[in-house]
């Protein structure tokens, strides 16, 4: 199998890489030698080494401050049974409509202060670098990166990026399903109207540079996308989507997501650029299936460019009745362990090696988190 070979290689430079990530694994021939009776279980060291990262998960918030207080979400026990090590936490702004300025701004002020009280109440951290994604993994305590889905708050005025910043924002979608009112870039569910990026896009693009944010380009068009890796110093990522020759079985489903799916070329021009792609849990029905989306998007980028993006929710809060977007831990029928645990476990069935699930897990997203927000003045 291709993947196989293609790992292997770099294999051992990226657990030095990964700063102990792996070195259950580099120690594991070791203890094998000594004891030749008893062999690690690979599902066990897999979970163990693996900063697990789900690099799109969304959990809903109120737009209105005097809902935050009522909310109850039991982000902590969902996340310590996803067997994941955290997840980039994420929210739009952008629905219902947006009909006024300043609303969006609001709206995504209102978000922050509701995952403020989220993370409060589940005793849960910002992971502001990769030290401290290294440093919950290794506690054992689940932790999330604030990330937002669209720019639409930012309503043109770029100086918000910094307030965000020191708000925790540390992945930034620059789009999502509607243009925000200072337009950013074209949107691949919309007909092409400003040839890729904007100028205030590209401003955007440059400053979350500069600041260290991880700019996530899922909703761009080819064009947006390719302008904001011609400009961008860092790598990027697009978080959520599939390849789209993988439609699955069902019709509808496919047809809706035909436009949000990458083709191998785009694909390889992310990769090329040192950016990741991640594989959404939409269009599989089974976690087999979930794996063979993987392993060919694997089979056109490499094994060093996957990363997981799964947009679903990882906890609902309490007596919601939001019909949209499945449960991170229910992503498939009669799924019963949790969702990294199933995956992982898949992977292996289908010939996955042990540090290839180590990098697709989370070690790819970890690499390109800490190249985009080490080292900054901030
Ligand atoms: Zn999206």
């Amino acid at each position: 199998m291709s993947i196989k070979n293609k790992s292997f290689n770099s294999r051992r430079d990226f657990l030095w890489n990964i700063t102990g990530a792996g070195s259950a694994l580099v120690l594991s021939p070791l203890i094998n030698a000594c004891s030749s009776t008893k062999k690690l279980d690979p599902l066990a060291n897999i979970l163990a080494n693996t900063i697990g990262m789900d690099t799109h998960n969304h959990i809903d918030v109120p737009f209105n401050e005097a809902e935050i207080a009522g909310l109850k979400i039991n982000l902590y026990d969902a996340l310590k049974k996803s067997g994941l090590a955290g997840i980039c936490m994420t929210f739009a702004v952008d629905r219902p409509e947006l009909k006024s300025e300043g609303e969006a701004y609001q709206r995504f002020l209102t978000g922050l202060n509701a995952m403020d009280a989220v993370l409060k109440a589940n005793n849960i951290k910002r992971a502001l670098n990769y030290s401290d994604l290294k440093a919950a993994h290794k506690a054992g305590k689940p932790i999330v990166i604030q990330s937002v889905e669209g720019g639409h708050f930012l309503e043109g005025k770029i100086d918000r990026l910094n307030i965000a910043y020191n708000r925790g924002l540390r992945v930034l979608g620059l789009l999502h399903d509607n243009q925000p009112s200072v337009p950013i870039g074209d949107i691949y569910t919309d007909a092409p109207q400003y040839n890729g990026l904007t100028e205030f896009g590209k401003t955007v693009v440059k400053e979350s540079n500069k600041l260290g944010i991880l700019i996530d380009l899922t909703h761009c068009s080819n064009k947006a996308i390719n302008d904001a890796l011609e400009i961008s110093s860092q790598p990027m990522m697009v978080s959520h989507t599939g390849l789209d020759t993988r439609l699955g079985n069902d019709e509808k489903m496919a047809t809706m997501m035909k436009p949000r799916l990458i083709s191998k070329e785009q694909a390889k021009i992310v990769a090329n650029a040192g950016g990741i792609v991640g594989v959404w849990t939409h269009l599989a029905s089974s976690p087999a299936e979930y794996v063979d989306n993987i392993k060919a998007m694997v089979d056109v980028i490499g094994v060093d460019h996957v990363c997981i993006g799964t947009d679903t929710k990882m906890a609902v809060a309490e007596g919601s009745n939001s019909k949209f977007g499945k449960q991170t831990n229910n992503a498939w029928d009669g799924q019963t362990e949790g969702f990294f645990h199933t995956v992982a476990k898949s992977m292996l069935a289908a010939g996955f090696h042990e540090d290839e699930i180590i990098k697709i897990g989370g070690g790819n997203f970890c690499r390109i988190f800490d190249e985009a927000t080490k080292n900054k003045n901030n």
